[in-house]
């Protein structure tokens, strides 16, 4: 059975093989079920035990999520502070409760990868609604919320950091948790304390990236409450880790497409944002032959940049992706009548001066193809600003926009391109960053070796051997990432 949603001609499979759950209400969320008719490409299929997998995680959140018998019990002995022992009965709720911050894609990235991690050890996922996370999606999972409730009992959770005595690097080192057996008790019988925060930021100390090994898994498995900080895509980390590597085998049979699959079931955008994420491209982008999206990610206190310009136009050139011009003057053989051969460039930045100046040069001068090139973008916000609201909805949309497009030049470093390419299925081409700024790298950009996002800060350190180690040699399907080379990704 495939439920479908049909418009004009064509039908669509609304569900994404799968992906999504039948049953909600669409008006309350009309990105849910509308946004396939607006992606050109299909998309990535999910594995049917994926689709298995996550039918499990909305029935595990609807049975131990906020308002159910279990949470309250759960919280209750949250609050009085013990464990309820150093093993947890399979039928009992366990929790993972996720701080992100930063930017829209640091604080996307890190949401998926903690739905992944709550999956894989069948924890129930509960979003800190701050920083806007209560306002810019719809729920994903059916008759529950995502959204950890007010009156959550560790007050100052955060405010939670590295120097957080509850942390699990602060733990190990303090020997209140131990992963070996020392003195006479073993560690499996030791008395786990009742939450733990995982710290998975930049700053991450090597006690922290214990979290990724086998071992440690072992003992976090049985504490009720994680609390998870990072601004990053940990993913690639947990891929690493040998006890979870069976069941992403299973889970993603395609590995490079873990966020593609978790970005389309998690993120809907609202009502609002989705309303300006189809006016913009039913006005701008719906008609175009084709379309390429652009993204330059820049920061509010540089000065528009020559040199950034001429990337753009080097790497999109040399590469086909938008045609190159006559001198001035010439005009191309083949146009006699209005044309039908249009390509539409989506640009998004915080500046306006790069969508100016190719609008400029594709109106002053022919294109040598006889394209009719359009440049369109949609804000410029020209500061990144924190917790306002407007600004967050249009980035999101911004992002959204990018991902429906045909072809995707990205900027290096960036979360805000990641996000877009996985929601997009899209393989960017990624313009290298320049070592000054003077300087236009050459290459300008190169094609990324996968849709999947960059693990900015991820571990360096061998679990099996017990040292460091290049983490970018230790599994094949998780190298290192060709615009930051320490990053680690999934290809
Ligand atoms: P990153 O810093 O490039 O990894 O991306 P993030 O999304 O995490 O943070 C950048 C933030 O700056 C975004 O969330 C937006 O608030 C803002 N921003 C950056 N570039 C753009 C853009 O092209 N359009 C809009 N609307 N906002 C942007």
């Amino acid at each position: 059975f495939v439920a479908v949603a049909v418009s004009g001609e064509r039908s669509y499979d609304k569900l994404l093989g799968g992906l999504l759950a039948d049953g909600f209400d669409e008006r309350t969320c009309r990105s849910r079920y509308q946004s396939v008719m607006y992606r050109r490409r299909p998309g990535k299929q999910p594995s049917s035990y994926l689709v298995s997998k996550l039918r499990q995680q909305e029935a595990l959140q609807r049975r131990c999520g906020p308002g159910t018998m279990a949470y309250s019990h759960a919280l209750e002995q949250l609050r009085s502070g013990k464990s309820s022992g150093n093993t947890i009965a399979a039928q009992d709720c366990k929790y993972l409760v996720s701080i992100s911050y930063r930017g829209l894609g640091n604080r996307i990235l890190a949401t998926a990868s903690a739905f992944l991690y709550a999956m894989l050890t069948g924890r129930v996922l509960l979003v800190d609604p701050s920083n806007e996370m209560g306002e810019l999606f719809c729920e994903p999972f059916p008759d529950t919320t995502w959204l950890l409730p007010p009156g959550f009992p560790l007050e100052s959770y955060t405010n939670f950091s590295i120097s957080t005595a509850e942390s699990y690097g602060n733990m190990l080192r303090n020997k209140v948790i131990r992963t070996d057996a020392a003195g006479d008790v073993p560690a499996a019988s030791q008395q786990l304390p009742a939450f733990s925060y995982v710290h998975l930021d930049h700053d991450a100390t090597e006690q922290d990236n214990l979290f990724f090994c086998d071992e440690d898994q072992r003992v976090l498995r049985n504490i009720s409450w994680l609390v998870m900080r990072t601004d990053s895509y940990i993913v690639p980390g947990l891929f690493l880790d040998k006890g979870f590597q069976d069941e992403l085998a299973r889970l993603f049979p395609e590995p490079d497409t873990v966020f593609h699959h978790i970005s389309r079931y998690l993120f809907h955008p609202n009502n609002h944002v989705w309303g300006l994420v189809t006016r913009y491209y039913d006005a701008y982008l719906a008609t175009a032959r084709q379309r390429v999206g652009i993204q330059v990610r820049v920061f509010g206190s540089q000065p528009n940049s020559p040199e950034l310009l001429e990337q753009i136009t080097k790497c999109t050139q040399k590469q086909g992706l938008l045609p190159e011009l006559l001198t001035a003057g010439a005009e191309p053989v083949t146009q006699q009548a209005p044309s039908l051969n249009t390509k539409a460039i989506l640009v998004t930045s915080l500046k306006s001066w790069y969508h100016e100046k190719l609008k400029g040069m594709y109106w002053e001068r022919a294109a040598a193809t006889g394209e009719a090139v359009s440049v369109h973008q949609p804000s410029h916000e020209e500061f990144q600003r924190f917790g306002a609201k407007s600004h967050d909805a249009k980035a999101w949309a911004e992002i959204y926009l990018l991902s429906l497009t045909d072809t995707l030049v990205t900027t290096a470093w960036s979360t805000f391109g990641y996000v877009a390419q996985g929601l997009g299925g899209l393989r960017p081409w990624v313009m290298y960053r320049p070592d000054n700024e003077t300087h236009v790298p050459d290459p300008p950009c190169g094609r990324d070796v996968s849709m999947d996002p960059c693990f900015h800060a991820p571990p360096f350190y061998d679990c099996r051997l017990k040292r460091g180690a290049d983490t970018g040699k230790i599994v094949p399907q998780v190298q290192h990432c060709i615009d930051m080379s320490w990053g680690l990704k999934i290809v």
